[in-house]
């Protein structure tokens, strides 16, 4: 090697070296910078806090990872029951947007509370529905339970798509995508819960459960129902059971010569056992009501919780 190509090798490997530090260092503060802003990004998406598990999975449907969504009552938890906890208070304080049931399905309206008590706005699903009356002490209530119908399921979505694009207006477009996209599954949801039911012989179309969540079902999709405690499951305006109501559900359960009736994920069954062992008929399963499943199993989203109850009934009274 002569020497000018020895210089010519050591000048370019050096800069080779030069080189590869800078782009080390140009990379390291690319990556130092870009770090903060991810997590700030992650840290400032705006935080839905949601009250029931069904309004929460509508809402997730619109948002996508875009916001946060969060619940205040976990699968399986009662809302008419549903106590305020300590950190609840603190939970909805971080929420940019709430999103409520409404109709008092949340007992004593404690989600509309919490978002006063904490200055957060809030919105709620059942705004537009057609309300079905359920009897209360003094005077008809309307009953919340409006979601079972698919087409009410779709007002509860375009209320949550109007309050998001409220919130934030610059991803509209894509708040519009998600929910059109959804609210075709619900259209498809409803049709096929239709073609299902008719394998229910005509008489055979009765829906005993514990309490009266079912009634926008019964109405959307041909069914009665007949269930032994009035619109709520505990204490509260319309509630209860009474020996009359008990005995009207099993001589209804007798009369209609029912094959089956249904306890309720979120409700204590022994009741509904009870009244099952005196008038003679099965369990026909466990239907998700005022709740959906825990996360992993069939019933985690609005769809597959419709899915599976409409398969269990079906199985149970065809
Ligand atoms: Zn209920």
């Amino acid at each position: 090697m002569t020497q000018s190509m020895m210089f010519w090798v050591l000048k370019n490997t050096a800069l080779a070296i030069q080189t590869m530090n800078a782009y080390r260092l140009a990379s390291a503060f690319v990556l130092t910078l870009l770090l903060p802003l991810t997590l700030l990004a992650q840290q400032s998406r705006p935080v839905i806090v949601c009250s029931t598990t069904q309004v929460a999975d509508f809402a997730r449907q619109v948002v996508g990872d875009r916001m946060e969504v969060k619940c205040v009552l976990a699968a399986g938890q009662d809302p008419h029951l549903y106590e305020k906890k300590p950190g609840d208070a603190q939970l909805v304080s971080t929420a940019d947007l709430c999103v409520e049931n409404g109709w008092h399905l949340e007992g004593n309206d404690w989600m509309r509370k919490l978002a006063a008590q904490t200055g957060r706005p809030i919105v709620s699903c059942v705004e537009g529905c057609q309300p079905l009356e359920v009897p209360g002490v003094d005077e008809a209530m309307q009953d919340p339970h409006a979601w079972f119908s698919c087409t009410n399921a779709a007002i509860y979505v375009r209320n949550i798509r109007d309050a998001v694009i409220q919130l934030d207006p610059h991803h509209a477009d894509e708040y519009r995508s998600r929910a059109a996209l959804y609210l075709d599954q619900l259209r498809t949801l409803h049709s096929w819960i239709l073609r299902e039911i008719n394998h229910i012989p005509v008489e055979q179309r009765v829906l005993v459960t514990s309490h009266d969540a079912f009634n926008y079902f019964c109405q959307a999709y041909g069914l009665k129902s007949a269930t032994p405690v009035g619109w709520s499951t505990g204490n509260e305006v319309g509630a209860g059971i009474t020996p009359q109501r008990r005995q009207e559900t099993i001589d209804s359960i007798r009369k209609h010569q029912i094959n089956a009736i249904f306890v309720e994920t979120s409700v204590n069954p022994t009741m509904v056992r009870e009244i099952a062992r005196e008038a003679g008929v099965a369990i026909g399963g466990e239907l998700y009501s005022d709740s959906m499943g825990a996360p992993d199993t069939a019933g985690e989203t609005y769809i597959g919780m419709m899915r599976e109850n409409v398969i269990t009934i079906v199985q149970a009274l065809k």
